[in-house]
């Protein structure tokens, strides 16, 4: 599409929006009294108002039934987990039974690297990108201690090229060879958190697997921002969050995902607990662990419901968009955006502002990151006070992330022009 600088421009692509009523059904934070240009729904999604009846409900059903709410409640919280993965399978392209909403991000990545990370003498690299998100580090890394070995000797990170903000896949898939035979997984972010680069996960598993190795992702920035297909892709695990695109709330439930060819078996070493103990026999109180022959057999505490119900509320609004209809929406989103900052460049005669998210379609979501080659922090103190709500990271980036659900085409033209005229009064 041929995209014009012209707020009337902005205004046409909101008016044709065939997902603008959805922008209703979200609270938007007020700064001065005025609605704020929220972009970062990349770090914290913003709050559905159908969201506190969800959460009232379960109270509710808590005051009226106390225990018996585990089996009497609207949902059963006994089942409340089994309401998440028909949802979800839309939105990361999985079986239902690949899918269980359980615990916290950071959590569900290590019981994952448990079952799935086995290093052996031969086998005991993990394949990771450079600067993942330090959580994640840290969890390479701790997991490497349990299993006594040296983090340093243990964790191959992959850079980008020397004055590129982003990574190649081919120095990816240069590293699985030259490390092949002695690594046990390979691990990325779906999208770097950083940079907003999507990696090829389809590639990159392939080439995992061809090297004998396992292929796991991060999805906390691709979760209900990017279209996956972790089943056919044939991913043999991943995890997620709820409350960056997925709206569910800080600190929500996080989501796991584990290849069928996996799901039965039981031989898979786990930290188990009784919620992933096979259902019809949990109260008999046994000794015995059986897993649920699903994704299920992960868990291993009852159901946050509280927590949970605030993802239900998200996600029903998830189904009723469509999840394509989101992606095609945030990919137009943020191709205005970069328009947007090439025409400021442009019109300054100058460079100012370096986008370092990938400009190919295929590699981005929503979020673009912008390197500020100027005045990055007088630029943001503006933007703050105009009511934009975006992500400052030292040294000078600023993440953008404009999202289908409640974003329009005419907050990005308005971000562009703060920041053009702030550049304008400095020069
Ligand atoms: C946001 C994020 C986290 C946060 O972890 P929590 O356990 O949810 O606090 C971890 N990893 C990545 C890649 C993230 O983007």
């Amino acid at each position: 599409m041929n995209f014009e600088k012209t707020i009337e421009f902005a205004q046409k692509l909101d008016e044709k929006d065939t997902l603008k009523h959805f922008r209703d059904k979200f609270y938007i934070p007020m700064v001065n009294e005025k609605e704020s240009i929220y972009f970062t729904g990349n770090s914290l999604g913003l709050q559905p108002k159908s969201t506190q009846d969800y959460v009232l409900n379960e109270l509710e059903d808590w005051a009226n039934y106390g225990v018996e709410g585990h089996f009497h409640a609207r949902n059963p919280w006994v089942s409340y987990h089994e309401l998440f993965p028909e949802f979800l399978a839309a939105i990361v392209g999985a079986l239902p039974e690949e899918i269980v909403v359980m615990n916290q991000l950071t959590v569900n990545l290590h019981l994952l690297m448990i079952s799935f990370y086995r290093p052996t003498k031969q086998r005991y690299k993990i394949i990771c990108e450079a600067k993942a998100f330090p959580s994640d580090q840290y969890a390479f890394q701790s997991q490497a201690i349990l299993h006594g070995l040296n983090p340093k000797d243990v964790i191959i990170e992959v850079h980008p090229k020397e004055g590129s903000s982003y990574i190649d896949t081919a120095d990816i898939l240069e590293a699985i060879n030259t490390h092949g035979n002695e690594t046990a997984l390979v691990i990325f972010g779906g999208v770097n958190y950083y940079s907003g680069q999507v990696f090829e996960m389809q590639t990159i598993c392939k080439a995992a697997h061809e090297a004998g190795a396992i292929c796991g992702f991060d999805l906390a920035h691709a979760a209900g921002n990017i279209a996956l297909e972790l089943h056919d892709w044939n991913v043999d695990f991943a995890c997620w969050c709820s409350y960056k695109y997925l709206n569910s709330g800080p600190g929500g439930v996080s989501g796991a995902f584990i290849h069928q060819r996996y799901i039965s078996d039981s031989s898979i070493p786990r930290l188990s607990g009784w919620w992933g103990h096979d259902k019809d026999s949990r109260f008999k109180m046994g000794n015995t662990f059986q897993p649920i022959p699903t994704a299920e057999g992960w868990q291993l505490s009852n159901a946050p419901v509280l927590s949970m119900s605030a993802h239900l509320a998200s996600l029903e609004i998830f189904a009723e968009a469509g999840f394509h209809h989101l992606v095609n929406k945030g990919k137009q989103l943020s191709a205005y955006l970069i328009f947007i900052i090439n025409e400021i460049n442009h019109s300054l005669n100058n460079k100012v502002i370096e986008i370092i998210t990938p400009s190919n379609e295929n590699e981005r979501g929503c979020q673009v990151s912008l390197l500020m080659l100027k005045d990055g922090k007088k630029i943001f103190d503006e933007l703050i006070k105009a009511g934009v709500i975006a992500d400052w990271r030292e040294p000078n980036v600023i993440r953008v992330a404009p999202v289908p659900l409640y974003n329009r085409f005419e907050e990005i033209y308005t971000f562009g022009e703060i920041i053009q005229n702030t550049l304008q009064n400095i020069q």
